[in-house]
């Protein structure tokens, strides 16, 4: 007889919902994670030390000593540096510090190589499944989570069943502004659907409208994540059992190679504990890592990795845009940020690949304005800096969007056999590029921004110039995809990896591609669903 029906690992985005399921199922269900359970005081509210600017630190995890991942020019990072692909280490991970955009996929997104061919070099695939597979798990996100939208914007979508639950919030004066261009140019604009109390909800307030909503925790508790929605119902249920500051060192197997538990590091010791079935939670980086560290005598290289996919296909997303000066100011300080996008360029554009979603972006402390907006003629310091800054603060909008990535076998993870962190577990290790298409699409979506702001009447615009680079980040997903062959995926229809009836993936990892829209109402959703076929299995 195992401890548990079900060991979760990992308590953010998708982890978070299964152990709600599962709990709720009737199931005993331990929910694993390594990072602790902040508070709203313990997330912080510093500027220069958060999960949106982590410049000096962040706030929501992980520890930045004894956490390392290295990459190919053999720098061994830590977990605020650039080039990590960090998202957060908590209970409720990034959902407890990120600005809910909450976004279905589109049917398009789902065939991929079917609709755009697959090009040279890329590992382009279909889902396994299709949008109507995924739409009623959509559905309860945004019912049972909390999600304010409106429906009847959403008309790159087939037509939902039920609308949101409750209504978008106001537009702010910038977003007003920005429609102007959107309606001259006669693009859709949709209400940007968020993971926010727009309304009281689920006995929490409304939001407060404040500025410090991405990157940090909610004052009021009306950001809508897994540590105050799913989580918590899993405890309430009885039937889980939440173990935080804990990590899982490796997957446990009996003699023939199937899946009796994990093994955990507990006050430095090391504890087995077993289950009938185990669910990896841990992002798409530390679900491939944790894969490839648990190696037995039938899956010598990982497991599930017999064909070498786990960790191949690491991807995120591209954000192009640009930044645009109004002879007006546009901003009033409301948030929480970003209201208003359009999917008119995610499909069909002419001899690009896929495409993406643009939106007027969330509010940008003054720190973030200096560090990432300044015109690229403006010196970095001195009088003429700070003189812009005062003048144009509220006269600077920043629109723009995540790209459909193309994926490529080549940007992956593996674990470096050499650096290992504070436990002695070898490390993440990072390596390739994405598709030199994203690149491509990167371009043609930002001058899509630059066309949008010069019809809403900026004066002035300015961006980077996206470059080719490994991609995954906040959004990382592709690590463990789905797929109907063990040859070119890691997990089936049901996300249970290939060979192991009792091992699931619910996290970020199992995306084939990570659409043109940002992630988690997808994880969230693809969560439910494997949660609901493992409590009806087993
Ligand atoms: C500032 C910010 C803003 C964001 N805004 C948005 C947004 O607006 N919309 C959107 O779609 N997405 C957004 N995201 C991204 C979103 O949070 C992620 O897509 C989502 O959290 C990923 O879910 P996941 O289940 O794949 O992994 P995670 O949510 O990262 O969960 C993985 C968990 O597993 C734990 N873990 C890992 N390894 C182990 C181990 N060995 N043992 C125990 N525990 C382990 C980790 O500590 C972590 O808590 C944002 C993220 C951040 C940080």
């Amino acid at each position: 007889m195992s401890d548990y029906d079900v060991i979760v690992i990992g308590a953010g985005a998708g982890g978070g919902v299964a152990a709600g399921v599962l709990a709720e199922a009737g199931k005993k269900v331990l929910l694993i994670e390594r990072g602790s359970n902040l508070s709203f005081e313990q997330v912080g509210r510093d500027h220069l030390r958060n999960q949106r600017l982590s410049q000096y630190g962040h706030n929501a995890g992980p520890d930045i000593e004894g956490n390392p991942r290295t990459d190919e020019a053999g720098r061994v990072i830590r977990p605020h540096e650039s080039g990590y692909q960090n998202n957060a280490a908590t209970v409720g991970s990034g959902t407890r510090v990120y600005a809910g955009q909450a976004w279905r996929f589109m049917p398009q997104d789902f065939k991929m190589a079917t609709i755009y061919g697959v090009p040279d070099g890329s590992s382009l695939a279909d889902w396994p499944i299709t949008y109507e597979d995924v739409e009623p798990y959509y559905e309860k996100v945004e019912w049972e989570i909390g999600v304010f939208g409106d429906r009847d914007t959403m008309t790159h979508l087939p037509p939902y069943k039920k609308d949101y639950p409750m209504p978008p919030l106001d537009l702010p004066k910038k977003s007003q502004v920005l429609k102007r261009g959107l309606d001259t140019l006669g693009w859709d604009m949709m209400r940007l659907p968020r993971l926010i109390n727009s309304v009281p909800y689920n006995d929490r307030p409304a939001c407060i409208r404040c500025q410090h909503c991405v990157g940090f925790a909610c004052p009021v508790d009306a950001k809508n994540g897994t540590q105050n929605t799913m989580i918590t119902r899993a405890l309430a249920s009885g039937n889980c059992t939440l173990r935080s500051e804990t990590v899982v060192s490796r997957l446990m197997t009996d003699s023939s190679g199937r899946i009796t538990g994990v093994t955990i590091i507990d006050d430095e010791a090391t504890v087995n504990i077993t289950a009938e079935v185990v669910v990896l939670s841990c992002g798409a980086v530390e679900t491939a890592r944790l894969l490839l560290n648990s190696k037995t005598k039938q899956e010598p290289y990982g497991i599930g990795n017999n064909h070498d996919q786990v960790g191949r296909h690491l991807q995120g997303h591209y954000y192009p845009g640009g930044y645009g000066l109004f002879e007006e100011p546009i901003w009033d300080g409301v948030g929480p940020g970003a209201t208003i996008a359009t999917a008119k360029f995610n499909h069909d554009n002419d001899g690009i690949i896929g495409g993406g979603m643009l939106a007027d972006e969330d509010i940008m402390l003054p720190i973030i304005f200096w560090k990432n907006a300044m015109p690229p003629d403006l010196p970095k310091w001195g009088s003429a800096n700070k003189a812009f800054m005062r003048e144009n603060y509220k006269r600077v909008v920043n629109v723009r969007g995540p790209v459909q990535e193309i994926s490529h076998p080549d940007g992956r993870v593996t674990v470096n056999s050499v650096v290992t962190d504070k436990y002695d577990i070898p490390v993440a290790h990072l390596s390739g590029t994405t598709h030199p298409e994203t690149v491509r699409t990167a371009e043609f979506m930002k001058t899509k921004a630059f066309e949008w702001m010069k019809a809403a009447g900026v004066v002035k615009m300015w961006g980077d110039t996206p470059r080719l680079r490994l991609s995954g980040g906040q959004h990382q997903s592709g690590t463990t995809r789905m797929g109907d062959d063990p040859v070119n995926s890691v997990v089936d229809k049901w996300c249970s990896v290939h060979g192991h009836d009792n091992l699931y993936v619910a996290d970020g990892s199992v995306h084939v591609t990570n659409a043109g829209f940002n992630p988690v109402e997808t994880i969230m959703a693809l969560a439910w669903r494997t949660s609901e076929n493992i409590a009806k299995t087993w």
